[in-house]
């Protein structure tokens, strides 16, 4: 779903026709997505996973940032919503 959704939206940006809302719903749904993937890793390592020695580690913590910056998971949601309500 993610994937397709991805690729709608780059067809639409090649064609000049992406949004701020299609931008945010898509940073929200991929990095949330990337959140419980590299969560559900680090899980599956077990102790191993949270020591630096194993590069899942470092995977977590890279997924973790993306719901941060360039726009939090929360202001993405606030993007959609305006553009539901039109405010
Ligand atoms: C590694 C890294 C690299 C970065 N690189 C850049 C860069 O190159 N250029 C740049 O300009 N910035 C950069 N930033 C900054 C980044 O964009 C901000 O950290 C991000 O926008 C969040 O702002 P903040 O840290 O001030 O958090 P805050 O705005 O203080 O937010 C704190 C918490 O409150 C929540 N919150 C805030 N407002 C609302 C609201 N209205 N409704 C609900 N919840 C809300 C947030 O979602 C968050 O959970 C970077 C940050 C990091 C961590």
């Amino acid at each position: 779903m993610a994937k397709a959704y991805l690729n709608q939206c780059i067809g639409k940006y090649l064609k000049g026709e992406m949004g701020p809302t299609d931008a945010a719903i898509l940073k929200l749904m991929l990095t949330e997505m990337q959140c419980d993937i590299a969560n559900d890793c680090l899980q599956l390592f077990g102790g191993y996973g949270y020591t630096i020695e194993y590069p899942v580690s470092r995977f977590f913590v890279d997924a973790r940032v993306q719901t941060i910056y360039a726009g939090t998971s929360e202001i993405m949601k606030e993007v959609i919503a305006r553009s539901m309500l039109g405010k």
